[in-house]
């Protein structure tokens, strides 16, 4: 499948991975609107918040555990998790990711 956060999270497509285990990634984004911006991608291929199902929405609380596990590790002060869901609400890849923002000038992504 031609998805960028799936080859990323097989380790086909570098980054700058800084959290990996059997079911998710986080690793940097490439494009930082903060001092920090992670993106939390689990490795289970689901196209966004909305196309969520039954057993996945797991997968969802994982990711804000994650991303909340994360926040402790690096000792943010404080921060912001972002899901955009849809071309029209700023999703450009159809891989659902958690945004995890904090630090100097956080903008939404
Ligand atoms: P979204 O607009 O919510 O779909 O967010 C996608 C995010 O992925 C954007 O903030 C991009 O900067 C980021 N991104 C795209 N390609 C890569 C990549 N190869 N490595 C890290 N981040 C990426
Ligand atoms: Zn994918």
């Amino acid at each position: 499948m031609d998805c960028i956060f799936c080859k990323i999270s097989r380790h086909q497509l570098k980054s700058e991975i800084i959290h990996e285990n059997d079911k998710m990634v986080v690793f940097k984004d490439i494009n930082p609107k903060a001092a920090t911006h992670l993106l939390v991608v689990p490795k289970k291929h689901i196209i966004s918040l909305s196309a969520v199902k039954g057993g996945d929405w797991k997968v969802v609380l994982e990711m804000m555990r994650t991303a909340e596990k994360i926040v402790k590790k690096l000792g943010l002060a404080g921060h912001k998790v972002v899901f955009n869901v849809g071309r029209e609400g700023g999703q450009l890849v159809d891989h659902i990711h958690l945004h995890l923002l904090s630090g100097s000038k956080v903008e939404l992504p």
